[in-house]
């Protein structure tokens, strides 16, 4: 059951709000009762933040006073996540993860590990042969401290309150794409059921789709910058997302999102936001309510 969208404008410094939309049945929702936007996030509350770095990945998670990150885009996006960081009153990490070794996800985690203390690395242990992968995993070798996970289905872990179960990939062995091995995290926070699954293409989905935690999503981080081979109908009737935000690059030379992606998501019921006319997506739910703030609200389209 969809609910209502109310627009109400914020004077925010750089992220204006766009809009309120209400989970579950009819609530009532009053437009400033919600808070996104620059400076820290509120108590009581997920937040999660698509940072726009361009064609790549990086996801804040924040909750419970805890701050994780998820992927932190190509190494010349590394300062650009490190002052978003810090503008959202990160001070140190509870945890970072690498969703695949790719620059365009792991390429700025060194540049994170190099600015702020942080405490667990959670990654896959698929290999990748790269200067830049092998970078990021010589500053988690120089960060002091830091302990490091590597996660498969089944994993499961607690975000200052919220339940974090890793769906992919499969704990009995990796897929034979690099892509499909991308580390899908679920977060369950009360009703509200949020998925970021990296760059997983066709067989992850399938995995994913045939497994024990299909339902409604109230978020998803659209795999793959919204490629063509990502976003079954398959997966997205098995999951339904409300809202589905894309993460890619303005004029990006692989046509990301596809416009079949788009199509599909639309007849899935789902609110698109993409940080390539966005910019910074900013997701904050509280209770029963979804606030969705954007960066460019006038590139918004209802
Ligand atoms: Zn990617």
């Amino acid at each position: 059951m969809r609910g209502g969208v109310l627009r109400c404008a914020r004077g925010l410094r750089r992220v204006a709000a766009l809009g309120v939309l209400a989970l579950g049945l009819l609530q009532p929702v009053a437009c400033g009762g919600a808070s996104g936007g620059v400076g820290p996030p509120p108590s009581g509350a997920l937040s999660v933040s698509f940072i726009d770095v361009g064609q790549g990945d990086a996801v804040l998670v924040q909750a419970g006073g805890e701050d994780y990150l998820v992927d932190a885009g190509n190494p010349e996006e590394g300062p650009v996540v490190v002052d978003f960081l810090r503008e959202r009153g990160v001070e140190d990490l509870e945890g970072l993860v690498s969703t695949s070794g790719d620059a365009d996800h792991s390429g700025g985690l060194a540049e994170v590990l190099e600015a702020f203390p942080v405490e667990r690395v959670y990654l896959s242990g698929y290999p990748k042969d790269t200067l830049t992968y092998a970078g990021f995993l010589r500053a988690v070798r120089a960060e002091e401290g830091a302990e490091v996970e590597r996660v498969r289905a089944g994993y499961g872990m607690e975000w200052g309150g919220v339940r974090v179960d890793v769906l992919n990939p499969p704990s009995g062995g990796f897929f034979s794409s690099s892509n499909d091995n991308s580390v899908a995290l679920l977060l369950t926070y009360g009703q509200a059921r949020v998925l970021l699954a990296g760059d997983a293409e066709r067989q992850a989905e399938e995995y994913m789709a045939g497994g024990p935690y299909t339902g409604p999503l109230t978020l998803l981080k659209v795999s793959h910058h919204g490629s063509e081979t990502s976003s079954s109908p398959l997966f997205l009737s098995r999951f339904r997302p409300r809202v589905a935000v894309i993460q890619c690059g303005r004029d990006n030379p692989y046509g990301h999102p596809d416009p079949d992606v788009l199509e599909r998501l639309r007849r899935a019921g789902a609110r698109v936001f993409r940080t390539d006319l966005h910019g910074d997506v900013i997701v904050t739910i509280h209770r029963d309510l979804v606030e969705v703030a954007v960066e460019n609200p006038l590139r918004a389209r209802p």
